[in-house]
């Protein structure tokens, strides 16, 4: 069994001692892929964090939700895989009928290549709250992708009318630091005002001089919210908790990764993973010199440790954890309502 839960005593001890204390009664986790069997070219497995699964669906999220954070109450927003090696229509029928916007919130993966009409039309008819756009998708060199390939006038156009909610993995190898993507995001929240962006992982700012001085241009965008997933870093977490608005920021962990065992780990103004299974985005550990324990805990022991610094009480964790995501959701409702 390669996942760490409280089904392992381990973990139910880490979870007792270190966050039954102060973990909020409900827990919203706003970065979580799920995908079936139909989403993966025939035979294939998807790699997570070096563990070969053929699906992670409804079942194994709640699951994990379950297993992870005992006692509480639990809900999740929930994309596909966005790859074009995934067959994208049938993980975003996945998601949509599994989705019922009270527990599980749907977004749908979007392809700056479809047509403007058809995803106006999708997301208007299905319960999709927002769009998970993802570099893969652009016909480009990797390295070239800017967020504007990502999301072109017209597809952003339907999503500001619409007012729904964008989770944006942001491009590039300078990251949050990065001038292009600093430009880029600026122009995007300024442009599509009812739009509401969501720079998941922190701008992949997983390292802290990757965030430092990189958000104070953004932190006044009324419409840019920050998703937490896989930022473990106490440092980098604190950052973000004293410098952007406290109604901004939202607990994620990038399910089904996040329950994998590993951690992220900050070398030399850079990141990498340290895993216990070999995988192409970490160094991996095959002598087992350490007992690890999820990336989720890890990410739960860094916001512990820099909410405890900055002196931060209950109403900033329910914020976080549940009350910030919510409201959020329910904007874009209520904008898709109109
Ligand atoms: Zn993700």
């Amino acid at each position: 069994m390669w996942r760490e839960t409280t089904k392992r005593e381990r973990n139910m001890s880490i979870f007792r001692e270190e966050f039954a204390g102060w973990l909020p009664k409900r827990i919203l986790d706003f970065h979580v892929h799920v995908f079936n069997p139909a989403t993966l070219p025939q035979g294939a497995t998807y790699n997570c964090a070096g563990h070969a699964l053929r699906r992670y669906g409804f079942a194994e999220l709640r699951r994990d939700l379950a297993e992870l954070y005992p006692g509480r109450r639990t809900a999740a927003v929930c994309f596909g895989l966005p790859d074009r090696i995934y067959n994208r229509a049938a993980n975003d029928r996945y998601v949509a009928a599994g989705c019922d916007n009270r527990r599980f919130f749907a977004f749908r993966l979007l392809d700056p290549s479809e047509d403007p009409a058809v995803v106006r039309r999708d997301l208007a008819s299905g319960p999709y709250l927002g769009v998970k756009p993802y570099l893969n998708y652009v016909r480009k060199p990797v390295d070239d992708v800017e967020i504007d390939d990502m999301l072109p006038a017209p597809l952003m156009k339907v999503i500001n009318e619409l007012g729904l909610i964008v989770m944006l993995h942001i491009p590039r190898k300078g990251r949050l630091a990065d001038p292009v993507n600093q430009e880029q995001l600026v122009a995007l929240c300024r442009r599509w005002p009812n739009a509401k962006i969501v720079l998941a992982h922190v701008g992949r700012a997983y390292f802290l001089k990757n965030v430092v001085g990189h958000i104070d241009r953004l932190r006044k965008l009324p419409n840019l919210w920050y998703d937490l997933a896989m930022v473990g870093n106490p440092e980098v977490l604190e950052h973000v908790f004293a410098t952007v608005p406290a109604d901004r920021v939202l607990y994620a962990t990038d399910q089904p990764i996040a329950v994998a065992p590993g951690k992220s780990l900050e070398i030399n103004n850079q990141y990498s993973y340290i895993t216990p299974a070999p995988w192409k985005l970490a160094i991996h550990d095959t002598s087992g010199r350490v007992v690890y324990t999820c990336f989720a805990y890890e990410e739960l022991r860094g916001i512990g440790k820099a909410v405890a610094r900055l002196g931060l009480g209950r109403r900033f964790l329910n914020g976080l954890f549940h009350d910030n995501g919510m409201r959020l959701l329910q904007a874009a409702m209520r904008s898709k309502e109109r």
